[in-house]
């Protein structure tokens, strides 16, 4: 992929999808800046790596849903790089549980970095891609907010509700030369799905058609298509990276 001249705002950078995102975009020539939660030595990790690529890149502390954080990560992108073309809306949380022992919280906080989050940066990146008359919006979704997952309610609304914002946003500025899709991973080997019990796990990889889980690097080349220019004239889809399971 030729991203040389390019910029790319990836947000939870720092590690797993994030972070493969950042190297796909680096390795085809994209100016990277990316934001993390709070691992800054992960942050930096990645930093480095984009620029053992040849790329230039940046890392800002931002919690996503915190719109003056979000303005802050955008404005830092804009002033070292000049401009906005790519966006990649991966941070994302899980606080599992079945519904009835959820509570209130473990709902709002993943709401809040999920969903929130991508709202507020799609709308702060979307005014610079709009004076650009260019721009190419990614949002992670998951296979979860297609199919549901027992144990996540809150999860998968937060994913289900990426889709719907996605398609809205994609009808609202495709007369601008701005896409927005989403990709919606679905087993991949990251500190998230790390912390699944092996129970869990088991059940998973038996839903998995191909039979194994997916590589970050599955997911980055996904993300890297729809950020290019191959993907121009798409818009509004939702592409599923899970080894056939959401079929
Ligand atoms: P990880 O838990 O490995 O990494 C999460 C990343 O998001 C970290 O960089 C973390 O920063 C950052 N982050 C978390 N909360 C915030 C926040 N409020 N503000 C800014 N950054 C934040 O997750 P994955 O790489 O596995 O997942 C990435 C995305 O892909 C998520 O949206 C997830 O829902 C989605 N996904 C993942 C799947 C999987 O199987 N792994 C399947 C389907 C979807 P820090 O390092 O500082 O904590």
């Amino acid at each position: 992929m030729n991203f040389a001249g390019k910029t790319a705002v990836v947000t939870g950078g720092s590690r797993g999808l994030g972070r493969a995102v950042c190297l796909e975009l680096a390795a085809g020539g994209a100016n990277v800046a990316l934001c993390y939660a709070g691992n800054e030595a992960a942050a930096r990790e990645t930093v480095a790596a984009c620029e053992a690529l040849g790329a230039k890149a940046l890392a800002v502390r931002c919690n996503v849903a915190e719109a003056g954080e979000v303005k802050a990560l955008m404005d830092a992108a804009v002033k070292t790089f000049g401009r906005i073309d790519i966006l990649v809306n991966n941070a994302g949380i899980t606080r599992d549980g079945l519904l009835m022992m959820m509570k209130e919280d473990d709902f709002d906080a993943v709401i809040d970095a999920n969903l929130k989050g991508t709202f507020l940066c799609m709308k702060a990146a979307a005014r610079q891609m709009v004076k650009q008359r260019y721009g190419r919006i990614v949002n992670l979704s998951s296979v979860v907010g297609l199919r549901g997952n027992a144990g996540q309610v809150n999860y998968a609304a937060s994913k289900a509700g990426v889709i719907g914002m996605t398609k809205s946003l994609a009808k609202e500025l495709a007369g601008r030369n701005i896409t927005v899709n989403a990709v919606a991973p679905g087993f991949i080997g990251t500190d998230m799905t790390a912390a699944m019990p092996e129970a869990a796990k088991t059940a998973v990889l038996a839903a998995i058609p191909m039979g194994r889980m997916g590589a970050p690097e599955d997911v980055a080349k996904a993300v890297a298509f729809l950020a290019g220019d191959g993907a121009a004239y798409i818009t509004g889809q939702v592409l599923a990276v899970d080894g056939g399971m959401a079929m």
